[in-house]
């Protein structure tokens, strides 16, 4: 056999192969309508394009540090104490080909094989992958529809055993949208410092929270910054998912590491888009209003389109995604999601590789006209 056992056991990204088929389609001119998308729809900020022709037209065009500009790590450093009230030094910042290359570097440095990580569902769909490629066991904590999915710690404790090595902390949620409370955060954290582990928190829709303001689990204590990686990017809160440019903030000697293993992988991110990186975390907070306002908006139209047909869901307080119950009709979420495309040209994320058969998940980085048209289509579909 030429393929390895350990791209074998990977399965291909379901939201990446989904929203490429869609945009193909939208490209042929089909009416297809996009609520499988994971990125924003607006375009990136003139002002971050302008820096990137600058960075071009300057020249700066070759390799820079692996673990991202000197410039670049400082605006990251400033940015964690300003708004996440995150002590991290320049020299714990590694910059990466987006927050999904900080991640897979932080879990190929901390993971022996067979080492454990928890994973809460429903999850981001590449946590399990990722874990899984760096020769590490996901084990996997279920959560209740019925309560939102809300995080279960007694539950979370009783599946600790002497593998476990670290939790991945998402908040706000891909797929739910759901926020982690103060103090479901504390309570995390004092599950974390009992048990001597790590947690990687991805704070990348930090952004994104309607009505409550964003928490860094490494904000509680130091103890729990030592034992925290914050991982973060400019794909969503700048609508620059096309620059890869991610990057997380970590123990010193864990990032030592990474950017040991990065500089035999990758070398640097692209340096036109750190400089361009660097433009974005100069936007001011006029930027991130209209960012909210703007999915919140959204957010709510497709609530209330919703609530007309009866339809279950959980409701979202963050990101831009809202995950929708489909037990009551039979289908598993990928016969779902393939009729529902066939039949009406909708494209949403079946649930499964989120954790859950029973629901699907919907995007609403997308107009308010394509939400109007696209929850009447659901409507007719469900109610034939
Ligand atoms: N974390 C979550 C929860 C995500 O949804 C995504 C999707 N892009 C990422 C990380 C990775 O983002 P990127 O690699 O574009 O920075
Ligand atoms: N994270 C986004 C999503 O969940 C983009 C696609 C991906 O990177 O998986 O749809």
């Amino acid at each position: 056999m030429l393929i390895s056992k350990r791209a074998q056991k990977v399965s291909p990204s379901q939201t990446l192969k989904i929203t490429s088929e869609i945009k193909k389609m939208k490209k042929d001119n089909k009416p297809v309508i996009n609520f499988a998308a994971g990125e924003p729809d607006f375009d990136t900020p003139e002002k971050i394009k302008e820096a990137a022709y600058e960075a071009i037209k300057g020249g700066f065009t070759k390799y820079t540090p692996v673990s991202g500009t000197h410039e670049l790590r400082e605006s990251i450093s400033a940015k964690f104490k300003k708004s996440n009230n995150l002590d991290y030094s320049s020299n714990q910042i590694i910059v990466s080909n987006g927050a999904k290359q900080a991640l897979f570097n932080a879990l190929l440095v901390i993971l022996n094989p067979g080492d454990e990580v928890i994973i809460m569902a429903p999850y981001w769909l590449s946590y399990t992958e990722m874990v899984k490629l760096a020769d590490g066991v996901p084990v996997i904590i279920d959560a209740d529809k019925e309560n939102g999915f809300r995080p279960k710690f007694d539950d979370i404790e009783k599946k600790i055993t002497s593998q476990t090595k670290c939790i991945i902390l998402n908040t706000p949620t891909n797929p739910t949208g759901m926020v982690w409370s103060k103090s479901e955060l504390e309570q995390l954290s004092e599950i974390v410092l009992k048990h001597k582990i790590l947690v990687i928190s991805d704070e990348i829709y930090e952004h994104l929270i309607y009505e409550d303001s964003h928490i860094s689990i490494g904000a509680l204590s130091k103890d729990i910054l030592s034992r925290t990686i914050t991982v973060n990017g400019v794909s969503k809160s700048f609508s620059m998912t096309g620059w890869r440019i991610g990057w997380m903030g970590a123990p010193y000697d864990i990032a030592q590491e990474v950017s040991k293993i990065q500089g035999q992988m990758t070398s640097n991110p692209c340096s036109i888009s750190q400089m361009a990186a660097v433009a974005a975390l100069g936007m001011d907070g006029e930027w991130f209003d209209y960012l909210r306002n703007e999915f919140k908006k959204r957010r709510d139209f497709m609530i209330s389109k919703l609530k007309k047909l009866n339809i279950s869901f959980v409701k979202p307080e963050g990101a831009f995604y809202l995950f929708m119950d489909i037990d009551c009709t039979g289908l598993d979420s990928f016969a779902f999601a393939e009729k529902l495309l066939s039949e009406k040209l909708i494209g949403v994320i079946p649930g499964v590789p989120f954790g859950r058969d029973d629901f699907v998940r919907l995007s609403y980085a997308t107009s308010i006209n394509e939400i109007e048209e696209g929850i009447m289509r659901i409507g007719a579909f469900l109610s034939v």
